[in-house]
């Protein structure tokens, strides 16, 4: 059950700051700008700190908060200190997620230069009047010219993410989102459907009645359009929400947290999960600051996964993934006979017809897996195969 140590592992850098809070927005962040280079220091303290991660990591995963306001002369020392304190691959895929009201062309030469290998450009949209109501920094231009900046930079390997599903939005909007995001030929595409995550102002706004949301059977449509379109335009998708030319194109660090590989998080809010032992760091940017300033490791809380949790994220983050559950897999990790377990649950969602679609669920090649169909409702079939464990 523990990793075997010649698993590759990722390493995350959360960086908690941002412009402003978007609206639909529940990460960890804040706006005070001011304590970047001190916090900056504090990450390269909590590497330091950090035990051994007895892993090779073929990953580094700078996100966020918006991780493209430091300097790239900032992102050169994160990548270096990683680099000294943990067994970096010298061929690892280096993510930095950039907004791109935070970036000109310089600055992305910049980043990479100091060794990023893969940008993921939070878009989110390509019509001013979506950004003005995702209250994003940047316009519609700006984002298009920041994609064009990091082709000039020197980065081949290009992500997007776009949000789809706003409130009144047509397919023919979402269509020209995704049209020009093509014509900008990224590597990569993160599709997102809109939720309203509790406490975030965009929840509260329809509370009170601001706007109404696009009815799901709408945004049903619009991500069955999406996987169709990008199938069309050359995309395969491999996880509910990500899209890629090419398997050396798809995220090998998102990967990690599909599959349960090891991974260590840096920064507050930050998880980490080493031998089924997962643990997390402080969600607070002051709390994070005076830990490390003490000499202490940031971490909240440590939990040692048991045999049910491990089975239970299994089946939610595989089922989420369009190669499914290798059953052979599944059933030596686990030690149970899954048609056994799961026979009925597959039975239920695999005829034709349910709810008067094609099946949700579709057994191929030792596998188990969620067909385009299921795939949107993805969180609930996965709940009920975690009822029958
Ligand atoms: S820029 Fe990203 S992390 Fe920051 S508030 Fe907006 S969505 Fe959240």
């Amino acid at each position: 059950m523990g990793q075997a140590k010649k698993q590759k592992g990722g390493i995350y850098i959360h960086v908690p700051f941002c412009v402003k809070k978007c609206v639909y927005c529940d990460f960890f962040s804040c706006t005070d700008l001011g304590k970047i280079p001190v916090f900056v220091d504090s990450l390269i303290d909590e590497m330091n700190m950090t035990v051994d991660f007895p892993f090779h990591a073929d990953t580094l995963y700078i996100g966020g908060g918006t991780p493209s306001l430091l300097e790239p002369v900032q992102i050169q020392l994160l990548i270096d200190a990683a680099g000294n304190r943990f067994q970096v691959a010298p061929n690892a895929e280096i993510t930095l997620e950039a907004n791109p009201g935070t970036v000109n062309a310089e600055k992305l030469a910049g980043f990479r230069q100091a060794g990023v290998n893969r940008i993921n450009l939070g878009v989110q949209s390509f019509s001013d009047l979506a950004l003005e109501f995702l209250s994003r920094i940047h316009t519609a231009e700006e984002a298009f010219q920041s994609v064009e900046f990091a082709r000039t930079a020197g980065f081949d390997n290009v992500g997007l993410d776009l949000i789809y599903g706003l409130p009144g939005q047509t397919e023919r909007m979402w269509q020209a989102d995704l049209q020009t995001a093509l014509s900008l030929s990224p590597q990569h595409l993160s599709c997102y459907m809109l939720t309203y995550e509790p406490g975030t102002r965009m929840e509260n706004n329809l509370r009170n009645g601001c706007f109404h949301v696009l009815p799901e059977k709408n945004v049903g449509l619009l991500y069955e359009f999406t996987v169709q379109y990008l199938e069309d335009s050359g995309f395969n998708q491999y996880e509910v929400s990500s899209f890629s030319v090419s398997r050396r194109t798809r995220s090998k660090h998102n990967q990690k947290y599909w599959t349960h590989a090891p991974y260590i998080g840096l920064g507050p809010s930050a998880h980490s999960l080493i031998d089924n032992r997962r643990s997390w760091n402080v969600r607070s940017l002051e709390a994070y600051l005076r830990r490390t300033g003490q000499g202490q490791l940031p971490i909240e809380e440590t939990e040692e996964l048991n045999f049910r949790q491990l089975m239970m994220e299994t089946l939610y983050l595989r089922l989420r993934c369009v190669d499914g559950i290798s059953i052979p897999d599944f059933e030596k990790r686990f030690h149970i006979d899954f048609n056994r377990r799961f026979g009925a649950v597959v039975s239920t969602y695999e005829s034709d017809g349910y709810d008067g679609y094609d099946g949700y669920v579709e057994m191929i090649n030792d596998k188990c897996r969620l067909t385009r169909k299921g795939m949107l409702f993805a969180d609930s079939i996965a709940s009920r195969f975690i009822d029958s464990i």
